[in-house]
């Protein structure tokens, strides 16, 4: 559902009334802005008084205006006498509608839990920051059964622009459960895999960045760091393994790459973690393997990130040389570069460090479509959803076939996982 926005004449001039009317908003838009719809803004008086506020004007429309404000400003803004709501339905540009918002992906899981009962479970891993719901699918026979099958998790969304993540865990969603029963390999899987997808790890970050519609290139969660005027922490930094160890993240808030105060310090991260940390069943971790979409550039990632030597402490030369080879097998499905994290830049308190050094999880980062700028960058056209989700089909199914024994990519199931 796409707001109608103004002409591009009439929102220039509001534009322009926002700045006349010194706008602080408009000059600091990283503030702790909210999206808000006041009602009955029909005047220029109106308007005037509404950006007087320090709220930025996003678009109007018959009386209704869209605001960007922080909560002072909002308040300032109901103290004149105006009804003001927090604008939930946050949306996409126009020409971009093939995105799912944060509503619109909650909604699709809710309809797969409705069409696939016997496979599909919907939970939540706990609320963001704000607030929002992190819904969690599990996908496998017997749904309501923790079995003992090896499983799977694959997490998106991180990074608050990176949009087409969130359409690659719905696509994972529809290809396990749609071609259940109809294509032998999935029906395989389904029933001798546990299978957890969690398509959305920054709900806050992402309808922020598309919360005026148009984008904000907004890249980390909406945790305001006390004591500085800053926002957000970078969700990929704050994973509790060699933090911030190597100068591959930051330690000064304003940072895009963030850090936040201590490890864990993001709610979301901590999110995901507690999940994790459930799925350890009398000490023995039960996700084998993972994937963590991210774009762009088209990489297959795997761990360290922290250092330039392929090997260290926790990851051992077999070990390596598993993650290489299991790597190198999927990218040669997608077209994608597979190396390691590092060999990208260095990267501390990264998710597949974590998993790795502490739950022993094959953890893949996939930097997905696509790979420049030039080529849509944060935001490709969402003609391009359909192709680019689809593209990893094929490493998907690999990475969740190896997940009972990784070692047999490099041939060594014998002595690692078969003990006799
Ligand atoms: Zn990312």
């Amino acid at each position: 559902m796409a707001r109608r926005l103004l002409p591009s004449l009439t929102l220039a001039v509001v534009g322009l009334v926002a700045v006349v009317a010194v706008n602080p908003a408009s000059a600091a838009p990283e503030r702790t802005g909210g999206a808000y719809l006041v009602d009955g803004v029909r005047t220029w008086d109106d308007r005037n008084r509404v950006a007087a506020t320090g709220a930025a004007i996003d678009a109007l429309e018959d009386g209704r205006a869209d605001v960007t404000a922080t909560p002072a400003e909002a308040r300032a803004i109901r103290r004149l006498g105006y009804r003001i709501t927090q604008n939930r339905a946050e949306n996409f540009p126009k020409a971009d509608a093939g995105y799912h918002n944060y509503a619109e992906m909650v909604a699709e899981l809710d309809q797969a839990a409705k069409d696939h009962p016997a496979i599909l479970r919907k939970m939540s891993i706990g609320k963001s920051y704000q607030g929002r719901d992190m819904p969690i699918v599990k996908i496998s026979d017997n749904v309501a059964v923790d079995e003992d099958e090896p499983e799977l998790l694959f997490n998106a969304h991180q990074h608050a622009r990176e949009h087409l993540t969130v359409e690659m865990a719905l696509y994972l969603v529809r290809l396990f459960t749609d071609n259940y029963g109809k294509d032998a390999r999935i029906t395989r899987l389904v029933n001798t895999r546990e299978i957890w997808i969690v398509p959305d790890m920054n709900p806050d970050g992402g309808e922020y960045d598309i919360a005026t519609g148009s984008y904000r290139s907004w890249r980390k969660n909406r945790q305001p760091t006390p004591g500085t005027g800053a926002i957000g922490t970078d969700l990929n930094r704050n994973w509790g393994y060699n933090f911030g160890c190597c100068g591959g993240s930051s330690f000064i808030p304003s940072s895009e790459t963030y850090h936040g105060s201590k490890a864990f310090s993001a709610t979301e991260t901590r999110r995901l973690r507690d999940f994790v940390l459930s799925r350890r069943v009398k000490g023995v971790q039960q996700i084998k393997a993972s994937i963590d979409f991210h774009t762009y550039s088209e990489l297959i990632l795997w761990p360290y990130g922290y250092t330039m030597d392929p090997t260290a402490k926790g990851l051992n030369a077999d070990q390596q040389a598993t993650f290489k080879a299991l790597g190198t097998k999927m990218a040669k499905t997608n077209g994608y570069t597979p190396e390691q994290s590092s060999s990208l830049y260095i990267t501390d308190g990264s998710i597949i460090d974590w998993l790795w050094a502490t739950q022993g999880i094959w953890a893949y980062t996939f930097e997905m479509f696509p790979t420049s700028p030039e080529k849509g960058g944060f935001y490709p056209p969402a003609s391009v959803i359909a192709a680019q989700t689809a593209r990893n089909k094929e490493a998907t199914l690999l990475l969740s076939e190896y997940a009972d024994c990784a070692y047999r990519a490099i041939n060594k199931q014998q002595q690692y996982c078969y003990i006799q």
